[in-house]
């Protein structure tokens, strides 16, 4: 399968330099990785040595801007970097999602100061960082959501609490965002501020390892230094970028278990034939690799029109819905032609599903994509998400 036509376009248009990066991580995650990610998945233990491994190697700051302290590199590559993690560890991927996501916001939403004191630690992985955005009310029903805080003087006093947070009780600052006076905001809290709370969540269904929890704040003072500027734009092309990393995860997953799954049933016979030569089970193999195509297709176009300066919001939000469904299904069908193998955690196929059924949650739910699409399409969609407006 690595012989597929997409894949080789992908690679050959990569620099020397990009080349050596993406072997480096190959590497990493065959020799340090994929070793670990059986046992990360049953502790659910937050894996610091490798968090720590992929900032060694330049992948906390990845595409973050040299003058900040990263490696300057695209948005293509970083997607590429990001499925080659997730082919044997979605949840060591979606751990540096979460911590870039948070680059990415101050990137979009910070002045210059900033950026010069936030961004820094981030590329280099000192310290790792967290979004809390969504609340009790769900993360995309501002209609009924509570103010999160109120102006006091030049800064914010927060109290609440935000949920299912990725990378809560790990994190050395937070992009907070919530109403605050009728207006949306992005402050961020650093660790150790007087009146913040955090702790995570025992079990999930899927990306064990990650840690997913609440943020609470109790008459939590942010200084001015720390508010983001104010901005309702939040489908700005920037921010939107965020969906492509969630897309990639999806496409590395879905890669890693089809992998898998074909070697298995290369080696399963039946009347002493293997299984994949049964032309039912080599379709399926073959429909899931052709998904899988057409996911790594959408994304690099979307990822490279980013790079060339010409974002396509809609085209990002389209991967992502694509990308994050297409993982799911591809995860689901492979757990079947494992049989009860596939059924058994040992042989490590059934985490692939339920990692993947993170992701048409997390970064905002399928659907909410849909809705935007559709909104796009020129549909009447009633909605007051600010992504819409
Ligand atoms: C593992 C994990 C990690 C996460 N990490 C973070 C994080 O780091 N930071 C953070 O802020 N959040 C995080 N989240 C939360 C995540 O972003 C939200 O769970 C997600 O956006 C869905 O929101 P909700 O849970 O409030 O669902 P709800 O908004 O209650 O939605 C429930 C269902 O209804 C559908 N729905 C809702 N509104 C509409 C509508 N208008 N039209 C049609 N359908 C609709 C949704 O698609 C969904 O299927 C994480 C979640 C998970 C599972």
């Amino acid at each position: 399968m690595s012989s597929l036509v997409t894949s080789n376009t992908t690679l050959s248009s990569l620099t020397d330099e990009q080349q050596l990066i993406l072997n480096n991580v190959r590497e990493f995650v065959q020799t340090e990785v994929k070793p670990r990610a059986p046992q990360i998945d049953k502790t659910a233990q937050f894996p610091h040595d490798l968090f720590k491994r992929c900032a060694e190697l330049g992948l906390t700051g990845l595409a973050i801007d040299e003058e900040y302290g990263g490696l300057g590199q695209g948005v293509l590559m970083e997607q590429l970097v990001m499925e080659e993690i997730a082919k044997e560890c979605p949840v060591l991927a979606l751990i540096l999602d979460a911590h870039l996501l948070s680059y990415r916001l101050i990137n979009h939403f910070g002045s210059k100061e900033q950026k010069k004191r936030f961004i820094p630690p981030t590329a280099s992985g000192a310290q790792i960082t967290a979004m809390a955005s969504t609340e009790a009310t769900g993360s995309t029903n501002f209609a009924e959501q509570q103010p999160m805080g109120k102006r006091d003087g030049d800064g914010i006093i927060l109290n609440g609490t935000k949920l299912f947070t990725t990378n809560s009780d790990v994190a050395g600052f937070y992009i907070v965002q919530g109403m605050v006076d009728g207006e949306f905001v992005n402050v961020i809290v650093e660790k150790g501020t007087p009146g913040l709370e955090t702790g995570a969540i025992d079990h999930k269904l899927g990306m064990a390892g990650s840690s997913t929890g609440t943020v609470r704040f109790k008459n939590l003072r942010v200084p001015k230094e720390n508010i983001l500027a104010e901005h309702s734009d939040v489908q700005d092309a920037s921010f939107a970028l965020c969906f492509l990393n969630i897309s990639s995860i999806s496409i590395g997953l879905a890669e890693g278990v089809l992998e898998k799954t074909k070697t298995y049933l290369l080696n399963r016979t039946r009347n002493h034939k293997p299984l994949a030569g049964f032309q039912v089970v080599a379709h399926h193999l073959a429909k899931m690799q052709t998904q899988i195509e057409l996911a790594k297709s959408i994304l690099e176009r979307a990822a490279k029109l980013y790079d060339e300066g010409r974002p396509d919001v809609v085209l990002t939000f389209m991967t992502k819905a694509f990308a994050c469904e297409m993982a799911v299904d591809v995860a689901n069908l492979c757990i079947q032609l494992h049989g009860a193998a596939g059924y058994m955690e040992e042989t490590g196929i059934a985490r692939y599903l339920r990692d993947a059924k993170c992701n048409t949650i997390g970064e905002i739910s399928t659907d909410i994509h849909y809705d935007y699409i559709a909104l796009r399409m020129g549909l009447p969609i009633d909605t007051s998400f600010p992504l819409f407006g």
